[in-house]
């Protein structure tokens, strides 16, 4: 989402007149857009702003965004003199604004979550360079689990009307885009009413997306348990421009530790809709996120997340070390595990959720698929595409360009990426 939000911001900046620069300290204004998640991205803005003083003592504008500016807001600035605007995720679309009254001297400071969303006031997409987009669909979150900053920093649960929506899809495809990816903090809570007044959800939204020309691929992430609908599960296995990938966290594989984490759900419902999800799309990629080391986690509660991991059988899944956040429940409960503990479990999770990712990759070798091209490899005429399966794959293919799609047979499986050779050209 970050990735979008920064996308959406260099648009409205290009729009005024603004052209990217090479180097973060050459420019005239330096944009971080920060995460707030866990610690150590937090930290990262203050090393990046020390970064930007040039050799002769002066350095460019500065702007902290994302959600480390709605979290610690002036005082980001009281840490680092040199931050000239802080802004929230919810009010970047006033960063013109913003950077006038910089200009002028002052500290701006921006930290509104208005009711009016922002996404009105940006400018028009327009599509890119690549062949692939993000579009965010919701943001926010009403869930609360105990040890997350997300409801605090980017406010409760919205969905994105429809039209607008559609608009903004329809623009991304006229100027290239072949795959979208519809993002939201829990993109399967979206609901909204299509274009009859028909309430409808991520699915009903997926359906209409899958008609438009030009659109060969939807994906989206990242998704709630407990908001996988039977239509969501259903268009898994009916809309074929959907591809076979979901991302669904479960965090912990013990239900003492999900009840205190709030999650909402058990493991025995997290599997079950697992299973719906492979009867509905057997060849369907699971991928996941996992926390170690929640206060209270006992040894047997993390050979509980190993024996989850086991019968999930993950294609590919982030893990992490629990990271205290001030300000939510967890960061005051009794139990808080120590760093070589969490080390130690991160270690055989990571060894444990390699040798499955190792394993879901071998088992495409020999397979036919087809390629969406994003980028050029290391060597002369060498491509890089996503399989349906969001595996990067490596082809060589002169004749070919970047936003093609390509049939292809996998010839061979590293850990994170697999090696492939054309069928043939251009299929689309
Ligand atoms: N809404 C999504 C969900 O519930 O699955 C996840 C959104 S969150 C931005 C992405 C991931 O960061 C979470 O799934 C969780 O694994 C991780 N995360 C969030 N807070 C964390 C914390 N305090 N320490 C470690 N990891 C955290
Ligand atoms: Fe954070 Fe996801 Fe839980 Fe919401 S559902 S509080 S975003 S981890």
């Amino acid at each position: 989402m970050n990735v979008y939000d920064g996308e959406r911001m260099a648009e409205m900046l290009e729009a005024g007149g603004y052209a990217a620069a090479a180097e973060g300290a050459d420019a005239d204004l330096v944009i971080l857009n920060t995460c707030h998640i866990r610690e150590k991205a937090a930290e990262k803005v203050y090393s990046d702003i020390g970064r930007l003083k040039r050799e002769d003592g002066s350095r460019p504008t500065i702007a902290v965004a994302g959600c480390v500016a709605q979290a610690e807001g002036a005082e980001i600035a009281r840490r680092a003199p040199s931050v000239d605007v802080v802004v929230g995720p919810q009010a970047y679309h006033r960063l013109p604004d913003l950077i006038a009254r910089a200009e002028r001297g002052e500290k701006a400071i921006d930290l509104d979550m208005p009711l009016d969303s922002k996404f009105g006031a940006l400018p028009k997409r327009a599509g890119g360079q690549r062949p692939t987009a993000f579009l965010t669909v919701q943001e926010g979150c009403d869930k609360f689990c105990t040890y997350c900053v997300v409801p605090y920093t980017r406010g409760a649960e919205t969905s994105r009307p429809f039209a607008d929506l559609i608009a903004e899809a329809r623009a991304l495809v006229a100027g290239g885009v072949r795959e979208i990816t519809l993002l939201g903090q829990n993109v399967n809570a979206w609901d909204g009413e299509d274009e009859r007044g028909r309430a409808i959800g991520l699915d009903g939204l997926i359906r209409e997306l899958a008609k438009e020309d030009g659109l060969e691929r939807i994906r989206y992430t990242t998704s709630h348990p407990n908001d996988m609908t039977d239509g969501l599960i259903a268009a898994h296995g009916e809309v074929d421009k959907l591809m076979p990938f979901l991302h669904l966290p479960v965090q912990a594989g013990s239900d003492r530790i999900l009840a205190a984490m709030n999650r909402s759900h058990s493991v025995e419902s997290y599997l079950r809709v697992i299973e719906r999800v492979r009867a509905a799309r057997p060849d369907i990629a699971i991928s996941g996120d996992f926390i170690v080391g929640f206060p209270g986690e006992s040894e047997a509660d993390f050979e509980a997340t190993l024996a989850i991991v086991r019968a999930t059988q993950y294609a590919m899944a982030y893990s992490f070390k629990y990271s205290r956040r001030p300000g939510t429940p967890a960061a005051t409960m009794d139990g808080q595990v120590e760093e070589a503990v969490m080390n130690d479990r991160l270690q055989r999770l990571q060894a444990l959720l390699n040798e499955q990712q190792q394993a879901f990759n071998e088992r495409t070798v020999g397979r036919t698929t087809r390629l969406l091209l994003e980028r050029r490899g290391k060597h002369d005429g060498q491509l890089i595409g996503k399989s349906p399966w969001l595996q990067s794959v490596h082809v060589a293919a002169p004749g070919l360009a970047i936003g093609d799609m390509v049939e292809v047979r996998v010839t061979s499986a590293g850990p994170n990426s697999l090696g492939a050779e054309p069928l043939m050209e251009e299929v689309a």
